[in-house]
């Protein structure tokens, strides 16, 4: 449902009345690394190259987006830097009248040698995966090399973004003992951290209840030895963390509890555009709108726009994680 207020922006919103401007842009369902929550093993089963949208495909939906009301956009992945000319795709985005935030998530590992040209063409905030910082467990987890991240994650932080914020995601048994150096290596290099719950989002063995670690648990222990200041409306960035300092340690940390926290969805206002140029209202229900017709056949923007709009207007109100929800794509395919 969209409405245009007095003024002449527009905002669009969403069937249960909530703001939605924020459009999370999947440019690959590849990936360089294996993250045991994210990709099953052994998955090799990636898209046809013509079944994923050009760049210039991305941009005519992204330009309808901005029409429509979306401020700010995400591009993610899969790794979305294992696609050549990522810069090039932010700088055309960047250009795009009434888009006033570009952001990134990553795994890093490439963001060395490409944190300087994303920045220059107009990426203003970065997302980095790191779930580990022992290299064994690093690698355990991820199937990669700690020291690739770190490398990116430094050159982050000297490439000048408004905001490098880390992400870790919380594995009952396996990166528990990270928790702490992962603290400690943000709060050294004032880098925000946020733990973020197990989702049952892909089609791995390993989201099972075993390896769930409550955020609330993680918030629990960390204030037996510390004092957790709520930050409140403070907003770090445009997602569903709830933010607090780490008084002691020194340290911005925010939970992204979608499993435990019953009011998750009460502020949602992203939607996201998968690799495949489908519209996925809720990562959390398995409704998807198809984009490439009117992308590829007739139509033009008149048909992306209808396509956007009932989105919108059928964006369900919550996830159905907690509702033994099973998901049919894996995550890199839908687009973290
Ligand atoms: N490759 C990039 C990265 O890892 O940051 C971007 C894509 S990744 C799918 C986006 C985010 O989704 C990452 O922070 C990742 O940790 C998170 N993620 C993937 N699978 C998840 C799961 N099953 N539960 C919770 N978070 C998950
Ligand atoms: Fe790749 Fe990111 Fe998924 Fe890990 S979480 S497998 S880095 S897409």
């Amino acid at each position: 449902m969209l409405s245009t207020c007095h003024t002449p922006v527009m905002t669009a919103t969403d069937g249960t009345g909530r703001s939605v401007d924020y459009l999370r842009i999947s440019i690959t369902d590849r990936c360089n690394e294996r993250c045991l929550y994210c990709m099953p093993e052994g998955f090799a089963d990636w898209k046809e190259r013509d079944e994923i949208l050009s760049f210039e495909e991305i941009l005519r939906v992204a330009r309808v987006a901005a029409k429509l009301g979306f401020r700010k956009f995400r591009v993610t992945g899969g790794e979305p830097l294992v696609r050549k000319s990522a810069p090039e795709l932010i700088a055309e985005l960047a250009r795009i009248p009434g888009v006033e935030s570009i952001g990134m998530t990553t795994n890093a590992t490439r963001l060395a040698s490409l944190a300087r040209p994303l920045r220059e063409a107009g990426l203003k905030t970065v997302n980095i995966s790191l779930d580990a910082l022992t290299p064994s467990v690093y690698r355990r987890i991820t199937g990669g090399d700690v020291n690739a991240v770190l490398e990116g994650i430094y050159a982050a932080m000297n490439a000048g973004f408004e905001k490098v914020k880390l992400n870790m995601v919380l594995i009952r048994g396996m990166n528990e003992n990270e928790i702490r150096p992962v603290l400690h290596f943000a709060a050294e290099h004032r880098l925000a951290l946020r733990f973020i719950e197990l989702m049952p989002v892909s089609l791995t063995e390993m989201l099972s209840e075993k390896n769930f670690l409550p955020a609330g648990e993680v918030m629990q222990r960390l204030a037996e030895h510390d004092t957790l200041t709520p930050l409140g409306e403070v907003r770090l960035g445009h997602g569903p963390a709830k933010y607090y300092r780490l008084e002691k340690i020194g340290v911005t940390v925010g939970f992204i509890g979608a499993i435990t926290n019953l009011h998750f969805c009460e502020a949602c206002n992203k939607i996201r555009l998968t690799a495949d140029g489908k519209i996925r209202p809720c990562l959390g229900n398995h409704g998807e709108y198809d984009l490439k017709p009117a992308l590829r056949g007739e139509g033009g923007e008149a048909a992306i726009r209808e396509i956007f709009q009932q989105a919108l207007a059928e964006k369900p109100p919550e996830h159905l994680f907690r509702e033994n929800y099973q998901p049919s794509r894996i995550m890199t395919a839908i687009g973290g």
